[in-house]
């Protein structure tokens, strides 16, 4: 096997302190990665993240002393090269297309004598020589000598971007780094910029190392992805599997906030901020912004390893199952006062997983047994076979304090508010009621519990609300009233079953908001049980469809919903409400 033409060990760029007493900015902290001749990589990660300095870094281009490891280009250290060691190498060997094009070239230079000057100094051709190259290379890149001829304030964006590449290309570099090259550009742009590199990557055979956050233009260029997370890789793959099956909580995060036509999900961006290089957080850095953080997490630092076939840097292996259910059965008997009584299997043979933080849409008719699976899964009947695993615990083998505890981790937002909660309890009663029932804290602990859960949903504090009865409320605030009471006891997995169908559109939106903005902050899962696909969609990561007591499909929600295997999820997609001006040929009464 032959060596990479980038290997790359334990890369540190550490920054002095900016001032005596202050600690250095460990920007990049020990990163290690290769890639081989004509391979591409991206680097992706949140603004902050290290992949600018880290490509700087490659190149020789911070203060010496500020960077240590090793960075072989085909065998050769770079790391510690004197400037006139790196001659030979930087353009030639290896080039940078930096970000923000549009101020990285000199404002008083015709672009052309720009592109020029790296053929001068390092290939050493004559002025006309350097000339006709650029001519050739800006045509390669889709433009003209009229570009050569102007001054950099007198082109767009993309224009200057793709100038950019050109000169990155001038000398042809066996390994080009592209830093950004699709930010700020409009989308055509973008697009062209994508077919660029592609086109100049395939034909030339030039490596390419992406840096980027912009995750759909990293799934049209580079084959492999790491994504960085304050200054350490947090997870690599192959593009695809990392892309369509993140693993890394915050490769997960990632995802959930990138704006993908493919994706109806509404966009949640991840919570709290990415830490300063200065002070990062002892053991995993992401660990104050992870959801599914353990003591383990805050103490010692996760390596960079293989779980089932992914390179994660994670305690846990990565996204754990909340909850993960096999083979449920149950069955009913009818009462027999219509006809003889049969059995009825209202769940057969269901398995199913909800991972942290992903919201799962159950999707079906009425009938369809979606109902009695959620009060499976909450323990509210018991199955004739199968199993139940909640956070690592078998539920079926808890018992008393055990599963007292465990019962807190799951709730239940059931479907119809008025039936689901006694009329002669106030508000205060039937938010503290799980409280009671786990005797959690003392009664002042457990008052000012309910007024935090009641103010997380939206609803007033006051003694005088706490004190009224269902009557007195609307549908809306019955149903937060009950939302409450399912977070009192801060649960790690809701199953909501139909938590809004009784209340009008208006009221639909706020709720299932307010629900979506609670999971992600709180880093829940979320079982949303629905016959209706429209809201599904813009809340489920996942969906399944279920039939006649069986699992009948299920996928990202983007694939169910793009591509629906079964005909039945398409004639409930065809069901689904959409006006008709959109659906059918008539056109209906356009505005
Ligand atoms: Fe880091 Fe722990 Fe979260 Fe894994 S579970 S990403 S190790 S904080």
């Amino acid at each position: 096997m032959s060596a990479p033409l980038l290997n790359v060990h334990d890369l540190r760029v550490i920054f002095a302190p900016a001032a005596p007493g202050q600690p250095p900015a460990r920007v990049v902290d020990g990163v290690s990665f290769a890639l081989d001749a004509g391979d591409s990589l991206a680097i992706v990660g949140e603004t902050g993240s290290g992949k600018t300095t880290l490509a700087r870094a490659l190149l020789g281009l911070h203060p010496a002393g500020s960077v240590s490891g090793s960075v072989q280009l085909g065998g050769q250290e770079l790391v510690g090269l004197d400037e006139g060691r790196w001659r030979p190498l930087r353009w030639q060997r290896i080039a940078l297309a930096v970000q923000n094009a549009g101020t990285a070239f000199d404002p008083v230079y015709r672009m052309g004598e720009q592109i020029g000057e790296p053929l001068r100094e390092h290939r050493g051709l004559s002025s006309a020589e350097a000339t006709a190259r650029a001519a050739a290379l800006v045509a390669q890149v889709g433009l003209t000598e009229r570009h050569l001829r102007a001054y950099p304030h007198q082109l767009s964006g993309g224009e200057k971007q793709r100038l950019m590449l050109a000169m990155a290309l001038s000398c042809d570099p066996e390994l080009l780094i592209v830093d950004e090259p699709t930010s700020g550009q409009d989308m055509l742009a973008r697009a062209q910029v994508i077919a660029l590199l592609r086109a100049i990557c395939a034909q030339r055979g030039t490596a390419l190392l992406l840096i980027s956050h912009d995750l759909a233009a990293v799934s049209q260029l580079a084959g492999q992805v790491a994504v960085l997370y304050a200054g350490k890789l947090a997870e690599v793959g192959a593009t695809r599997d990392v892309l369509s099956a993140p693993r890394h909580p915050y490769t997960w995060g990632l995802l959930s906030a990138y704006p993908d036509m493919s994706t109806a999900r509404d966009l949640s961006g991840i919570r709290g901020q990415m830490p300063d290089p200065t002070h990062p957080p002892t053991g995993c850095r992401f660990h104050p912004r992870c959801t599914q953080a353990v003591d383990e997490c805050r103490r010692v630092e996760p390596p960079l390893q293989l779980h089932n076939g992914r390179r994660l840097a994670c305690h846990l292996g990565g996204l754990r199952a909340l909850l993960r259910a096999e083979g449920l059965r149950k069955t009913f008997t009818t009462n027999g006062h219509l006809g003889p009584a049969q059995n009825v299997e209202a769940v057969r043979n269901v398995s199913l997983e909800v991972y942290e933080g992903e919201v799962v849409g159950l999707v079906g008719e009425t009938g369809s047994g979606k109902s009695t699976l959620g009060r499976l899964l909450v323990g509210l009947l018991d199955p004739e076979s199968g199993s139940i695993v909640f956070e690592g615990n078998p539920l079926a083998l808890n018992n008393g304090s055990a599963s007292r505890h465990l019962r807190r981790r799951i709730q239940l937002i059931p479907q119809d508010p008025f039936d689901s909660v006694s009329p002669y309890l106030t508000v205060c009663q039937i938010v503290r009621e799980p409280l009671d029932v786990q005797r959690a804290g003392t009664p002042a602990e457990r008052r000012e519990r309910v007024r935090e859960a009641l103010a997380a949903v939206g609803l007033p504090t006051l003694d005088a609300f706490l004190a009224r009865h269902p009557h007195e409320l609307s549908g809306g605030q019955l149903q937060r009233v009950v939302i409450a009471r399912a977070l009192v006891l801060e649960p790690k997995l809701i199953v909501a079953d139909e938590p809004v169908s009784m209340l009008d559109a208006s009221e639909q939106a706020k709720l299932i908001t307010l629900l979506e903005d609670i999971q992600n902050e709180r880093g829940m899962g979320l079982l949303l049980i629905s016959h209706d696909l429209a809201l599904v969609r813009k809340v489920a990561d996942r969906i399944l469809v279920m039939r006649d007591g069986q699992i009948i499909e299920g996928g990202p929600s983007s694939q169910v919903l793009a591509q629906p295997q079964h005909e039945y999820t398409r004639a409930l997609l065809r069901a689904a409400p959409s006006f008709d001006w959109y659906t059918t040929s008539s056109g209906g009464n356009r505005p």
